[in-house]
C-alpha cells in the first residue's frame, strides 16, 4: 500500500499571509472581538473600564498592552461571580453544545460552531488526511481532551475511534485489526504501547499500520520523538493549548518550534506586568483566541516560551513559540532575577559529571541566597561552573557539591523558601 504524502501542503491560506497582511488580520480580528466582548460580556466590560481601556482607541497591536493580563488562576473565582460563568460568556449556558471541567476547577465551555477548539490546521500540519483512521487516547469524561480532538478529524475528513485512556492491550488489538493509521494521546502513552507491543512480540512496523501521531500534554525529548518514529515508522508532531481556549501552536513538518495557531494572537510577556517582551526573550506566553463566546482576552496561561520569527522553510509565515520551557509557577525571582529551570539545565549541559541539581532559594536576614546543589562523583571545575553560571544568569550562587544519591527522588527543581514575615 502506498503511503499518502503527510509532510507537504497547508490547511489554510491563513498560515502563509505576508507580514502586513497578517498585521492587518489580527487588528481586524482583535478589533471585532474586543468591541463585541465589550458589549455582550459583563466581565469585560468591568475589566476594561477598570482599567480606563477604551475600545475605541484601539488601533495598534500594540495597544492590546493597556487590557490587565487575565491570570488563569484568576477563572475559578470570575467563573463563580454569576450566571453566564460570571459574566465571562457572551451567551446562557443554554445556548453552548458542551461544558468540560477541568481541574481548578474551571469550566469549559464549547459553542455551537464548527471546530470550536481550532486545531484542524494542527491536525494537517501534522501529518492527518482525509481518508485517515485515528484512535483517540485522551480522556472522554467532563476533561475536553477527547470530544475537542474529534473536531479537527471530522474536519479533515478522517474516521475515528473513540478509545479514551488505559486498556493498552485491547489499544493495541484495535489498532492491528483495524489497520489504525492515527494516533492521538500523549507522547508517553505512544511509548508505553510501543514497549506493551514489544512485549507481546508484535513488530510494530509491520503489523502495526500508523503513519501519523498527534500528541499533546506533555513535554518530550527528541530523543524520545526519534525513538517512537522509529519503532513504530510514523511521523509524530505536537500540538500546544489549553482547555480553556483550544490550540495556541503547532509543530509542522520541519519541527522547529510551534507555529502560532491562526486563530488566536499571542504575545510572550513579563509574568508580573504582562508587558510584552522583545523577541527571543522568555516570558508567559499570553493568548487572545478569536473566540466571541468566550472572550478571555489576554489570558495568562502559566506557560513559559519564546518568540522566533525566523522564516520556516515549510512556508506558513506564522511566528513561532520557540517551544514550552516551563511554567511560571516553577520559577523564582531571586535578587530581582527570574531564574527558570531551563536555563539552569543549558548552563549545566556543558558539565556531563553533574548528574541531579536543585536550586535553594532562602532570605537570611532579608537578602536572597541561592544555593545551588549538584551531585556528581567527583568535580573539579567548580570555578568555571560558577563564571558560566553568572555569565548565563547573572547571579552568583552557593555552590554544594553532593555525592550521587543525596538528593531525594522527588524534588522541585527551583525550591523556594524564602520567608517574609
Ligand atoms: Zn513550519
Amino acid at each position: 500500500m502506498t503511503r499518502k504524502d503527510r509532510t507537504e501542503g497547508i490547511y489554510s491560506r491563513r498560515e502563509v499571509l505576508d507580514e502586513s497582511e497578517r498585521r492587518k488580520f489580527y487588528q481586524i480580528q482583535l478589533k471585532d472581538l474586543l468591541s463585541y466582548a465589550y458589549r455582550y460580556s459583563e466581565d469585560v466590560k468591568k475589566r476594561f473600564d477598570r482599567a480606563q481601556f477604551d475600545v475605541e482607541k484601539f488601533k495598534e497591536l500594540s495597544d492590546l498592552k493597556h487590557i490587565p493580563i487575565l491570570k488563569k488562576k484568576e477563572l475559578i473565582f470570575l467563573q463563580s461571580m454569576g450566571p453566564r460563568l460570571g459574566g465571562l460568556l457572551t451567551k446562557d449556558l443554554g445556548e453552548l453544545r458542551r461544558i468540560f471541567l477541568s481541574p481548578g476547577p474551571i469550566f469549559d465551555p464549547e459553542d455551537r460552531s464548527e471546530d470550536y477548539w481550532g486545531w484542524s490546521e494542527s491536525f494537517y500540519a501534522a501529518g492527518f488526511r482525509p481518508g485517515d483512521l485515528a484512535q483517540i487516547t485522551f480522556n472522554y469524561h467532563m476533561n475536553p481532551a477527547g470530544l475537542m480532538f474529534e473536531e479537527p478529524l471530522k474536519t479533515l475528513n478522517c474516521a475515528v475511534i473513540p478509545a479514551g485512556p488505559g486498556n493498552t492491550n485491547n489499544q493495541l488489538d484495535i489498532m492491528q485489526k483495524l489497520r489504525v493509521t492515527g494516533y492521538v494521546g500523549t507522547p508517553s502513552y505512544l511509548m508505553h504501547l510501543a514497549q506493551k507491543g514489544e512485549e507481546k512480540g508484535l513488530n510494530l512496523r509491520k503489523e502495526l499500520y500508523l503513519e501519523v501521531a498527534f500528541v499533546t500534554g506533555e513535554k518530550f525529548s527528541e530523543k524520545m520523538r526519534t525513538t517512537i518514529e522509529k519503532k513504530f515508522d510514523l511521523i509524530m508532531r505536537q500540538g500546544y493549548g489549553t482547555a480553556d481556549v483550544g490550540c495556541i501552536g503547532y509543530e509542522c513538518f520541519q519541527k522547529n518550534g510551534l507555529h502560532v495557531a491562526n486563530r488566536c494572537f499571542v504575545e510572550i510577556c513579563h509574568p508580573d506586568t504582562g508587558i510584552p517582551l522583545k523577541d527571543g526573550d522568555v516570558g508567559e506566553i499570553v493568548v487572545t483566541a478569536f473566540n466571541k463566546t468566550y472572550p478571555l482576552i489576554r489570558l495568562a496561561t502559566g506557560d513559559l516560551s519564546y518568540i522566533d520569527r525566523e522564516p520556516c522553510a515549510c512556508g506558513r509565515t506564522s511566528p513561532r513559540l520557540g517551544n514550552i520551557v516551563g511554567r511560571v509557577d516553577t520559577t523564582a525571582r531571586i535578587k530581582g532575577m527570574f531564574v527558570y529551570p531551563h536555563q539552569v539545565e543549558q548552563v549545566l549541559a556543558s558539565f556531563e559529571e553533574v548528574k541531579r541539581w536543585q536550586i535553594e532559594v532562602t532570605n537570611p536576614g532579608g537578602i536572597d541566597e541561592m544555593i545551588l546543589s549538584i551531585e556528581a562523583s567527583s568535580f573539579k571545575r567548580e570555578d568555571e561552573l560558577l563564571h558560566s553560571f553568572r555569565e548565563k544568569i547573572k547571579i552568583r550562587p552557593l555552590l554544594k557539591v553532593l555525592a550521587p544519591g543525596s538528593l531525594p527522588p522527588q524534588i522541585r527543581l527551583i525550591e523556594d523558601k524564602r520567608k517574609w514575615d
